[in-house]
């Protein structure tokens, strides 16, 4: 299965990824995550990313492509894969529809998990990450983590509240029309992103096998 999702920052596409990953056994790739690995590292391109991080702007078409296009090409995506951030803008739909060609694969959906401003805004401040599981915590929502792991849970750097807002300008500008795009070629898959991970996640398999035996 070929998925690519949608979704604010703070929709619960990385959550809803790492579920997919489980549950058909595909590959979860986070541009998000594939980036700030990459910020930082000396190197010019990894200064022109922290760059970009930092501010909540998106880093260069041209950048994210060809580090997506390497990853696509390493050999583990059997049973396929769920693209977490990827496509970001119109120029990335293009790049992405010729590199998936170029595999000979197909994409089955693109998953669009809606949230309101509001909540997102909410989500993101609350947010903390483990750094040692990648495991994600929402202080406001969840019961606390154990204390081994309340110790160490960290902010992303980019979850301040100025760069939230710059993050939410950049996905309506450039990330929402691709919800119209998918709409146009058939392949989307709309789920409520407002509601606890595990009815989420129950959403989008439905809507999946929908799709899936639509074709
Ligand atoms: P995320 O973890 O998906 O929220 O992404 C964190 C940051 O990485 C974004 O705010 C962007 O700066 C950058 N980023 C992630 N994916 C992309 C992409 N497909 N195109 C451009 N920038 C991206």
């Amino acid at each position: 299965m070929h998925l690519i999702l949608l979704g604010a920052p703070g929709s619960g596409k990385g959550t809803q990824a790492r579920r997919l990953e489980e549950a058909y056994g595909i590959v979860h790739i986070s541009t998000g995550d594939m980036l700030r690995e990459a910020s930082g590292d000396g190197s010019e391109l990894g200064g022109l990313i922290e760059d970009r991080l930092r501010h909540g702007h998106l880093v260069p078409d041209a950048q994210v492509s060809a580090l997506v296009a390497e990853r696509l090409a390493r050999g583990d995506l059997d049973h396929g894969f769920a693209l977490d951030g990827y496509p970001r803008t119109l120029q990335q739909v293009d790049d992405f529809e010729k590199l998936i060609q170029a595999l000979g694969r197909s994409l089955d959906a693109a998953l669009n998990i809606a949230v309101p401003d509001e909540i997102v805004i909410e989500r993101l401040s609350s947010r903390r990450i483990d750094p040692e599981t990648g495991r994600i915590y929402n202080l406001a929502l969840e019961d606390d983590p154990p204390p081994e792991v309340a110790g160490r849970l960290s902010r992303r750097n980019d979850d301040g509240p100025g760069i939230i807002r710059q993050r939410l300008e950049t996905y309506h500008a450039e990330t929402k029309p691709l919800i119209q795009h998918y709409r146009r070629t058939g392949q989307l898959v709309e789920v409520d992103g407002a509601r606890p991970p595990s009815e989420v996640f129950a959403a989008i398999q439905e809507g999946l096998e929908a799709a899936v035996q639509s074709r």
